[in-house]
């Protein structure tokens, strides 16, 4: 699976699902599953931004995890950045293809013309970080053995039942009147 490191709180906001855009100075072709990483460094300025301007985030992110995959995503669209506006709250950034940031999300990524922002999708965050060294750029991660369904031994994110078969468990407890 691919991996990315990001700095907290970055890191910590996206496994909450608060930003969806990964923000980058290069593009991306790769689409499908993303491990996030947080890194070892954390970016100081913006632990203030949020504790100030985004208390209850704040709250509910913290401790910030470091040095480990924290979750599972998956990366759907990679599009520059065209323009933007930098008012707290009130900002917009627009992306090729006609594109809009809005709000929070703006607060939560370096939107400066000429960047990307990658489209993150299907967030879940693991119950339990997984501890790992961070690299540069897009890296390959091997996720553990257990992340496979216990019944088709499909993988699935933090192992137990995928989402197939949790609807045939459904409907088989549903035919015997379980449930
Ligand atoms: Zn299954």
């Amino acid at each position: 699976m691919k991996a990315i490191t990001i700095h907290q709180p970055w890191t910590s906001l996206i496994a909450h699902g608060y930003k969806r855009f990964e923000t980058r100075s290069w593009r991306t072709h790769y689409r499908g599953p993303i491990a996030i990483h947080a890194g070892l460094k954390s970016d100081f300025q913006t632990i203030k931004m949020l504790a100030i301007n985004y208390t209850r985030f704040w709250h509910e992110i913290t401790p910030l995890p470091t040095g480990c995959i924290i979750a599972v995503a998956e990366l759907i669209s990679c599009r520059k950045v065209v323009s933007s506006g930098r008012e707290r709250g009130s900002g917009i950034a627009w992306l090729e293809d006609g594109y809009m940031i809005l709000g929070n999300e703006v607060d939560f990524g370096d939107y400066t013309p000429g960047r990307y922002a990658w489209k993150l999708a299907n967030i879940h965050r693991l119950k339990e970080p997984i501890p790992v060294r961070g690299r540069q750029g897009l890296w390959n991660w091997e996720p553990p053995d257990d992340w496979k369904c216990v019944v088709c031994n499909g993988f699935v994110v933090g192992g137990g039942l995928c989402e197939d078969c949790i609807g045939q468990e459904t409907e088989i407890a549903m035919d015997l009147g379980l449930i």
